[in-house]
């Protein structure tokens, strides 16, 4: 069989850099775009022998925020690369300031066919906590353009865990996603990373969030409302209607090799786990040069890449057919014993997967088992 694989390009562009964001990102300026766009075929043009004779079943255009780039740029992109099957799935992320008809209907005629768009909230005081530059009403009429642009297959970002948020307020951004045409949610709860903004202060900012007891109740609120508006909670943090969950992120879950271009781009090819340098003078400089933009490498040894393969397939709601792994080794098979004793996981047949508990305490769970 012919190997499946993906692709992920990082776009780096962003018109202001959010206070909570820790992804590699660049001022929306000219000279830099132009210089990213050169340096990024260079990469692909090394990496073309790779992918040689694989089937790309998806391929990601993430950031960043792709749409800062023209579409002639995606265009010369998906030109550049083998033939592609008409049922790849092709993401372009976006954020509502960037959306409009003409622009969403000229990137559908390149083949684009699926958008994420973090929209993160519909509450205009959250957001800018949040330092976006959309309202909630922008929000919201970005999402019926994409629709009526002939996107149906429409993902959003939401984010909850917020300084100033309630649960009113939460639960207000849920009721308004009854109504609109959206196939796919992305949950994320806010996390202080370092070098941001909100790490920085977060002093003033811990005080201000939901007290804890509120937060388990955001997320079971998230998931009762998302099911009853027919998104089925496929994985830990995404949601989507019967047939549109994300192929390019569920490769990510089972292990699907992927390729990932652009400065600070991450990839997983043949048991190898390597990332691009963080800055586009040495990513670009590298490229001049003929080499590899990686300044990480690591290839993982087996009984540890089957541990953390476990530990990320276990984050599908439908589990893990452990037929799929070569035996298990007996030391992590009792891990997995210890985590069903503790409620953590279940067991059916060959089909292991995590509890509802397992799932609120899916990060110690992968602790465990890797
Ligand atoms: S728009 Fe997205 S990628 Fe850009 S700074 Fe904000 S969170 Fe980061």
């Amino acid at each position: 069989m012919i190997g499946e694989i993906s692709l992920y390009f990082h776009i780096p562009f962003c018109s202001k850099k959010c206070p909570y964001c820790h992804f590699f990102v660049l001022p929306d300026q000219a000279n830099l775009k132009e210089k990213f766009v050169k340096a990024l075929h260079q990469e692909l043009a090394l990496r073309l022998p790779l992918i040689e004779g694989k089937k790309i079943v998806s391929i990601y255009f993430g950031g960043g925020t792709p749409t800062k780039l023209p579409p002639k740029a995606f265009q010369s992109i998906l030109e550049a690369l083998p033939p592609l099957g008409s049922d790849v799935e092709i993401t372009l992320e976006t954020n509502p300031e960037d959306v409009s008809l003409p622009l969403i209907q000229e990137f559908k005629s390149l083949g684009i066919n699926r958008i994420s768009m973090g929209v993160q909230s519909l509450d205009d005081a959250e957001l800018q906590t949040l330092g976006r530059q959309h309202s909630a009403i922008k929000a919201l009429s970005a999402i019926e353009t994409i629709q009526g642009a002939g996107i149906s297959n429409l993902s959003i970002d939401l984010m909850f865990e917020l300084p100033g948020q309630t649960l009113a307020s939460w639960e207000r951004t849920l009721a308004r996603l009854t109504t609109l045409p959206i196939a796919h949610l992305s949950l994320y709860n806010l996390t202080f990373e370092p070098h941001t903004q909100f790490f920085k202060k977060q002093k003033a900012l811990l005080p201000r969030l939901p007290p804890q007891e509120e937060r388990l109740t955001m997320l079971e609120s998230a998931i009762s409302h998302l099911t009853a508006i027919g998104l089925e909670r496929y994985e830990i943090s995404a949601f989507a209607r019967s047939g549109a969950y994300s192929r390019h992120n569920t490769g990510y879950w089972v292990g699907r090799p992927f390729l990932g271009l652009g400065p600070s781009a991450f990839s997983y090819w043949e048991g190898e786990r390597f990332s691009n340098v963080s800055h586009l003078g040495k990513y670009a400089e590298s490229l001049q040069n003929g080499a590899f933009p990686v300044d990480f490498r690591e290839t993982l040894p087996p009984e540890k890449a089957l541990r953390e393969l476990l530990a990320i397939a276990l984050r599908l709601t439908c589990g893990v057919n452990l037929s799929t792994f070569s035996s298990l080794p007996l030391n992590l098979q009792a891990t997995c014993d210890q985590l069903i004793q503790r409620g953590w996981l279940y067991r059916q047949g060959e089909t292991l997967r995590l509890t509802s508990q397992g799932q609120l305490f899916y990060d110690a769970v992968a602790t465990e088992l890797v």
